[in-house]
């Protein structure tokens, strides 16, 4: 069977023979781990992305998310997919044996997820948009914010957001209006609208942990003065049980031009004055903290750009292999049988140029993620910072170049299918949709 989501022979090259994943089993965090157990996750995230996440990536581009009495409903797909997902322990696949992961390296549990963002951007969202929350609580959160929220958010029972954007401020963050003001209990009272928030409401888990940027009425202007807050949909009882409905209402849902199936959402925030929120962290460092969760989701969202790219031209590549049409320049004879088009040399030109733009971006997308292992496991602390600097300067470059360059392998995979590529009876112009996305949020192209 021809592979359909990334090529394993791809794959295998770049772990064990460009990045030497086997070398990071020689370091005591991953001492565990051997090649075997490393395939073994690899497999299950192609059999599962194959299963439960690629037959509705169409269904879902094609039935978006509806508005229904203030709440968002999805396509019944959606949820036994991400629940195959948690089953497997892939939420939390980096994380340590104690706290209930497979404690992989990030360079594998990045491979791993690869696989679902080829099979299926959108639902892929849900539990990527988690993993970066849940890891912004680990990072800045209280003792006792990781007991409510953290917890559940590693036992899959709540899932997470980041809620940055404002209508008037989306680039400009500094320019944000949320206020939080102080509670006498030591809680906040937010209040302020917030658009295009992705996973902003969806029915899949029990409660939803909105990441929430704000002003206290102390803060200096600009990046200086944001705070950073825990806003649930459920308030959660000191016992763990789900308490009263907090004030964050779904106002509407956006209608996009791809990516559909992930809800993107206008929240507001304390309408009747009780939203209740709690502060993570010190105030005003909200900035900072938020970046960590950016930096990671940017480079997700470069491994996404890739993968879509990816997916595209194994489509277009396996297309050229069957569709026959015209003759070689040197054999013009109109009774003998038409050639693949894959003999054409543009056809050609056009499938290895996404080759290369999409196994490049590839590499330097896992390149990436063994760096951020690098940065946690290298013996030395100067190692380790050196290895930071190094991510901190690629960062940007592993979110945008993909997005530029497998986006431009998706309009050429749609080339290759002619006017097939152009209808929506093939998948490759979703994928284009779905990729368009890429140079606009998490980061906009220029700034990156
Ligand atoms: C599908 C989708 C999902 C999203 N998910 C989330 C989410 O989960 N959470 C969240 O908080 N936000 C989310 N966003 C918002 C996204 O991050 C913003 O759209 C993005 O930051 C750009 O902001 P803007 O749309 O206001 O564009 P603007 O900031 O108005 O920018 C418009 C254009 O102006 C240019 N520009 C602006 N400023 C500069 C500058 N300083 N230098 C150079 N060029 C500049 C860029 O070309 C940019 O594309 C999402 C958006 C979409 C479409």
């Amino acid at each position: 069977m021809s592979e359909t989501l990334l090529s394993s022979r791809n794959l295998a090259f770049e772990l064990y023979e460009v990045l030497d994943a086997e070398g990071l089993t020689r370091r005591e965090r991953f001492a565990e781990h051997n090649r075997e157990t490393f395939d073994a996750a690899i497999g299950t995230a192609r059999s599962i992305a194959e299963k439960y996440f690629a037959p509705h990536n169409r269904k879902g581009d094609e039935n978006e998310p509806r508005y229904k009495n203030g709440q968002a409903i999805l396509i019944p797909e959606v949820k036994p997919a991400v629940d195959a997902f948690l089953e497997a322990g892939f939420l939390n696949a980096a994380r340590s044996f104690e706290a209930g992961g497979m404690q992989l390296p990030t360079l594998l549990s990045q491979a791993c997820f690869a696989h679902f963002q080829a099979a299926n951007a959108a639902t892929t969202s849900y539990p990527f948009l988690t993993m970066g929350a849940a890891n912004l609580i680990e990072s800045f959160g209280s003792d006792e914010q990781k007991q409510r929220f953290l917890q559940p958010m590693i036992d899959g029972r709540f899932f997470g957001t980041m809620a940055l954007t404002e209508p008037h401020a989306g680039s400009s963050l500094s320019d944000i209006r949320t206020r939080a003001e102080p509670a006498s209990d030591g809680t906040y009272r937010l209040k302020g609208n917030k658009i295009f928030i992705s996973g902003g409401d969806h029915p899949l888990s029990e409660n939803i942990v909105h990441m929430v940027l704000a002003k206290l009425p102390d803060a200096p202007p600009g990046v200086k003065g944001i705070s950073l807050f825990i806003v649930p949909k459920f308030l959660v009882n000191a016992d763990g049980s789900l308490g009263a409905r907090n004030d964050v209402l779904l106002a509407g849902l956006f209608h996009k031009m791809g990516w559909r199936g992930t809800t993107s959402t206008a929240l507001n925030f304390g309408d009747n004055g009780e939203c209740v929120g709690y502060l993570v962290g010190k105030p005003h460092h909200g900035l900072s903290y938020m970046f960590q969760m950016m930096n990671e989701a940017r480079i997700g969202v470069g491994m996404g750009a890739v993968m879509l790219g990816y997916a595209g031209y194994l489509y277009s590549l396996e297309y050229a292999r069957e569709r026959p049409q015209g003759r070689v320049p040197d054999s013009k004879d109109p009774t003998t049988t038409p050639v693949a088009i894959i003999q054409h040399a543009d056809v050609r030109r056009m499938l290895l140029t996404q080759k290369s733009y999409v196994e490049g971006a590839f590499d330097l997308g896992l390149y990436a993620a063994r760096l951020f292992d690098d940065t946690t496991t290298l013996e030395t602390e100067a190692e380790r910072k050196q290895a930071h600097e190094l991510l901190d300067l690629l960062t940007p470059i592993v979110k945008s170049w993909p997005s530029e360059f497998c986006l431009k392998a998706n309009e050429l995979a749609i080339q290759i299918l002619g006017g097939h590529g152009y209808t929506r009876e093939y998948p490759v112009e979703q994928y284009y949709r779905d990729n368009r996305l890429n140079p606009i949020h998490e980061g906009t192209h220029g700034i990156q």
